[in-house]
């Protein structure tokens, strides 16, 4: 390292997927950053590996052609779907999308290893000349001056920002300590991954798979398909959950792997390619202040993970667009207070907080075995349900349906 102290306008703390698109966007803009990140990529991240939509959908913005250039060079198998189990064991089939799949551009999901898409973005960062990467460099103090802040790192050097983005993920300290962002049970889910080769049953159009198994309600255990017939494997429960019925999460994890009736059938000639390894999931089932002076919090950092589905990649992508816009009018204004950065709050709450909502209603829902066995059982006699419940991952509207009674009243008539 041979700079100890460094001025720079834009600081980005976090080369993770909110970090990386934060840095690309600001740099389509012509506005160069710092990137800094403790790890040297390519690195693991305990994941379930799962791309949604809605990560083509930033892509997209960074630059058109993005998803297809990142299918084509990156590790990744395309998924067309989700395989709901109710906790009776019940399985429903649902399709991101009713469009042919031979009809599609991009397919409407992606499995690909983290270490293998956060290293596709960190080259398209590494190509840019205008983003700054310091890998190894890890972020240990932060001074708030006048100006901004000053970082300082674990090999000594510093860093003054004028504007910092904050995309540190989960255990971010500056979160906890600068944010006042606390680490809460009921918004906190505790996650497992292994990975696996060889596991039998796996979807033919590589539907991922979500099992709701009563005892880690309302969390679940998932598989999920890899290229080499590998597969993601792993189990996510509220930490309340975990702590109210002090479960050994890992053990439940090996349990449901090794005896539970229909699963374990599925594991018996598989074999372990990376032990159980767990991580935290920061949940956005509580509406936070993101922002403040002379700071943004983007994905992880500032708790905005899927409370339903767990999805968080997609959202600390948005954040990265989102606070790369609110840092250019910052910049034009020369204005970097609290009060004007509250139109980052503003803009991430209007593209997520309507779905952040929703799905912690139907993450309380899903706690009702009975409700969930009844849906699962219903979907599948009837056509237009399962249409309906389809459609709900590309339309929000519709996501609405599921919590009012009446949707619930019309299907046992129906
Ligand atoms: C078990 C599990 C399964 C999941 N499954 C899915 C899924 O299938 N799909 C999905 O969309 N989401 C999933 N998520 C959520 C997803 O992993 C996160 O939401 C996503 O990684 C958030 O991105 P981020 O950029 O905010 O943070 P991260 O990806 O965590 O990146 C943060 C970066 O900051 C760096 N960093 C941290 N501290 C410092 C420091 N002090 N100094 C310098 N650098 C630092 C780290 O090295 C890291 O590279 C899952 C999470 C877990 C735990």
């Amino acid at each position: 390292m041979e700079s100890t102290n460094k001025n720079q306008q834009v600081c980005i703390l976090g080369a993770g997927p909110g970090g990386a698109s934060a840095a690309l966007v600001l740099a389509q803009m012509g506005i160069p950053t710092l990137l800094i990140d403790k790890a040297v990529f390519p690195r693991d991240k305990i994941c379930g590996d799962a791309l949604s939509g809605k990560v083509a959908a930033v892509m997209r913005q960074i630059t058109p052609d993005m998803p297809k250039s990142f299918s084509a060079e990156t590790m990744q198998i395309p998924s067309y779907g989700i395989r709901f189990f109710a906790p009776n064991g019940k399985e429903l089939r649902v399709p991101f999308s009713l469009k042919n799949p031979a009809e599609m551009e991009v397919p409407p999901g992606f499995i690909a290893k983290r270490y293998d898409f956060d290293h596709y973005l960190i080259q398209q960062i590494k190509q840019n000349e205008l983003i700054e990467l310091r890998e190894n460099t890890e972020v240990v103090d932060y001074q708030k001056t006048t100006q901004g802040y000053t970082l300082t790192c674990k090999d000594g050097s510093s860093v003054t920002a004028t504007l910092l983005l904050v995309a540190d993920g989960a255990h971010s300290k500056f979160a906890r300590h600068h944010a006042g962002i606390e680490m809460e049970n009921d918004h906190y889910s505790a996650g497992l991954r292994a990975y696996y080769e060889g596991v039998s049953g796996m979807d033919n159009q590589n539907f991922i798979e979500l099992h709701f198994i009563k005892e880690a309600l309302p969390g679940y255990f998932w598989i999920f398909p890899l290229p080499n017939n590998q597969a993601n494997v792993g189990l996510g429960i509220l930490s309340k959950t975990v702590s109210e019925k002090r479960l050994n999460i890992k053990k439940m994890m090996q349990d449901i792997i090794d005896h539970h009736p229909i699963i374990s059938e599925r594991f018996k000639h598989a074999k372990v390619v990376d032990s159980i390894k767990g991580y935290g999931l920061p949940l956005g089932s509580k509406k936070r202040k993101i922002s403040g002076d002379h700071y943004m919090l983007l994905g992880d950092a500032a708790s905005l993970i899927d409370p339903f589905t767990g999805e968080g990649i997609g959202n600390a992508m948005l954040c990265g667009l989102a606070a790369a816009r609110v840092a250019k009018s910052a910049l034009e204004q020369n204005d970097f207070s609290a009060d004007f950065l509250q139109q980052y709050d503003n803009e991430v709450n209007r593209k997520l907080g309507a779905e952040l909502a929703l799905s912690t209603k139907m993450q309380r829902l899903v706690n009702y075995p009975w409700l969930f066995n009844f849906v699962v059982n219903k979907a599948n006699r009837n056509k237009t349900l399962a249409e309906t419940i389809s459609c709900m991952f590309d339309d929000v509207d519709l996501r609405k349906k599921l919590k009012s009674p009446g949707f619930y009243w019309k299907l046992f008539w129906d």
